[in-house]
């Protein structure tokens, strides 16, 4: 089967319990051994790892255990690029701490679409931030981009707010700060659920990245209450 590896947790000597999912469900495995390097299991010890593996059931322990895997993608590739293994290591802290195990499988092909995007490095941060804006959607946060969430008026949309629920029209517009109709078209691609952007290019500036995936990351930890790792040597 194929799974994507979400956490890695010590057992007992150089076992671990690993915790992962596909779009069929999610799972918790035994792998033996694999907390020693020359393990032929030590390749999986990396979050989001994407796996095909071959598991078999034990009478002697309530996991089943890996027998043999064969890796497909690991974030390791994107050793030549900081930021890219920052991200890594923040969407499986998110996915973590944000989705349980019922919901992990809804976003499995748009995290194998993103990881894809981050290994080509090519639309990345619209699958980034789409992402973020789905596991926010499963979180109980859905952002309304069809009109103004606070009076409902389809016209004179001029902001965004996620503590607000989604776009703000003039009149409701309290900060008197306005977005550009490009930013407002970014706004309603990330939040109007996840789509596949083929080989088509997606712009968007790396100001508009920056900005809107910090407070994307901030708002989950702040109303989700939690800390996420490494977010600070991101935007440093
Ligand atoms: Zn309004």
């Amino acid at each position: 089967m194929k799974i994507i590896i979400l956490n890695i947790s010590p057992y007992k000597d150089n076992d671990a319990i690993i915790s992962a999912f596909n779009n069929d469900g999610s799972y918790d495995f035994i792998a033996r051994g694999i907390l020693n390097s020359k393990n032929k299991l030590a390749m999986l010890n990396n979050p989001l790892t994407y796996a095909e593996v071959e598991i078999s059931k034990s009478k002697k322990s309530q996991y089943e255990s890996i027998k043999n895997a064969n890796v497909i993608f690991s974030c390791m590739e994107l050793m030549s690029n900081f930021n890219d293994l920052m991200w890594c290591s923040i969407l499986a802290d998110v996915i973590k701490k944000c989705l349980n195990q019922d919901e992990r499988p809804l976003i499995f092909k748009p995290l194998l679409i993103t990881l894809g995007a981050l290994k080509a490095n090519f639309n990345k941060e619209i699958y980034i931030l789409s992402l973020l804006g789905l596991i926010l959607k499963l979180s109980g946060f859905e952002m309304n981009v069809s009109e103004c969430n606070i009076c409902h008026n389809k016209d004179n949309i001029t902001n965004f707010s996620l503590k607000r629920g989604g776009f703000i029209c003039k009149n409701d517009n309290l900060d008197n700060k306005n977005l550009s109709r490009e930013q407002l078209i970014l706004y309603r691609d990330i939040f109007k659920g996840f789509v596949y952007y083929g080989k088509e290019k997606y712009q968007i500036t790396n100001d508009d990245f920056k900005k809107i995936s910090k407070d994307i990351l901030n708002f989950i930890a702040d109303v989700l209450d939690f800390e996420i790792k490494n977010i600070t040597l991101l935007y440093d």
